[in-house]
């Protein structure tokens, strides 16, 4: 039987993949539980996420599901922060004999969940016409992800990754966490670029620990559960009272949906599309970047990389009007929010200068407004500016946000870099650290 929950958790407390490794725990009593664990992400723009937007799942072979689906419910009911307003846990079981049934249908939903905008409506209807057990606690809202996570099990094809999650002795929740920094460094500087974003060492941040009331100590992503358990094996911290290795979507870039024009494109979906930079880079108040971007069809919108994507900024300030790149990233008040960007051409750029003098070489100077320019050593003179070519200060290639502004679903490039090299010919990268 599969089980699936999602949305237990509440900005200041629990986390459904604690929820998940207890329940795997607590339920050996019942059953064999096999293969990895889950963790999906779901559409970064819904804004009912609580924190991360993340369901779990995963299997268990057991002769006594009634009593199984007792006790998941009855620990969801128990541990889920059901106190806080945004948080309706849902909760999907697939018995064993129902799966081939359903497997297709579910695939679907849950690549619409990565990609698309579902209501509760659509989990409650597909449950009750697939008649699947299940249980959502209030509104229910954590049924889509639930159900979305049942889809991930069955259709085993997508792309992954693997995050290690250490997690808290109980009675250290909401207190700082204990983690030695010098030792997270020591294991990203061993196992980087097989692990990644747990350091951010251009903005000098440890990412991998989060700072929120709920029990996860440290997270640490990469390509295989060897190379993540051996990363968190590294780390020195307050005692660890479980840890847990989930199979992930995280970092596929599972949520980017190609686009071939501005006009097909919606708020609350996550895009990858050719333009060309229309016009130039702004830094608003807040330090926002904005510039328009602009299709074939001469369709222009908004794009932006925001103050948290930090040291990205410079770059994106770099850009003309003419330069032609791949954006990837979500839209959101008709904005496109910049994760990744491949630069395929940049505009020749020119400026004025003052004439050069035919006699001595050297640069003329103005002779006053609407005079023209003169040396005056040699006497020469010129009615207007010389028009040169000045290089580019930035380079083609694909560029990305650095690790402390990454969505969990955005694929880092040093995993492109490895899936690159299959098909060669895309052009530099230049991973952001
Ligand atoms: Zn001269």
């Amino acid at each position: 039987m599969i089980i699936a929950i999602d949305d237990t958790d509440s900005r200041e407390g629990m986390c459904t993949t604690y929820l998940c490794a207890a329940l795997m725990d607590e339920l050996k009593e019942y059953g064999n539980v096999i293969g990895s664990p889950i963790l999906i992400r779901l559409n970064p723009t819904i804004p009912y996420k609580t924190r991360g937007n993340a369901s779990t799942a995963f299997e268990i072979k057991t002769e006594n599901p009634e009593k199984v689906m007792d006790h998941v419910i009855s620990r969801v009911e128990e541990l889920a922060e059901l106190q806080s307003e945004m948080t309706n846990p849902g909760i999907v079981f697939i018995p064993d004999n129902d799966q081939e049934r359903v497997k297709e249908e579910l695939r679907n939903f849950f690549l619409k969940a990565v990609r698309e905008v579902l209501e509760i409506e659509d989990a409650k209807n597909l449950i009750a016409e697939l008649g699947l057990p299940s249980k959502g606690l209030k509104n229910g809202r954590g049924l889509i992800g639930a159900l979305a996570a049942c889809g991930a099990m069955l259709n085993p094809g997508w792309d992954y990754t693997y995050e290690y999650l250490a997690y808290r002795e109980r009675n250290a929740w909401g207190t700082p966490r204990e983690v030695d920094e010098e030792s997270v460094r020591k294991a990203d500087l061993a196992t980087y670029p097989d692990t990644w974003d747990t350091v951010d060492c251009a903005n000098d941040l440890v990412v991998c620990v989060p700072h929120a009331g709920d029990p996860v100590l440290f997270g640490i992503r990469g390509n295989s559960v060897d190379v993540v358990t051996k990363t968190s094996q590294m780390i020195e911290s307050e005692p660890v009272e479980r840890y847990m290795v989930y199979r992930t979507d995280q970092g596929t870039d599972l949520h980017l949906i190609p686009a071939d024009r501005i006009a097909d494109i919606r708020d609350m979906h996550s895009y990858t599309i050719e333009v060309t930079v229309a016009t130039e880079p702004e830094t608003i108040r807040g330090g926002h970047t904005i510039f328009s971007i602009q299709d074939e069809h001469g369709d222009e919108m908004d794009c932006a990389a925001y103050e948290p994507t930090k040291n990205f900024r410079e770059v994106v300030r770099k850009f003309i009007p003419g330069d032609r790149v791949v954006f990837s990233g979500s839209v959101k008040n008709s904005t496109l929010n910049i994760e990744k960007m491949k630069i395929v051409s940049l505009e020749e750029q020119y400026e004025s200068v003052n004439p050069t003098c035919t006699d001595c070489g050297k640069r003329m100077k103005s002779a006053g407004k609407g005079q023209g320019y003169r040396c005056k050593k040699c006497g020469t003179s010129a009615d207007s500016a010389e028009i040169v070519k000045v290089g580019r200060d930035l380079e083609t290639g694909t560029y990305e946000v650095p690790p402390c502004a990454r969505r969990h679903l955005a694929m880092p490039l040093v995993r492109c870099q490895d899936k690159k090299k299959e098909k060669e010919g895309d052009g530099k990268i230049f991973p952001s650290r």
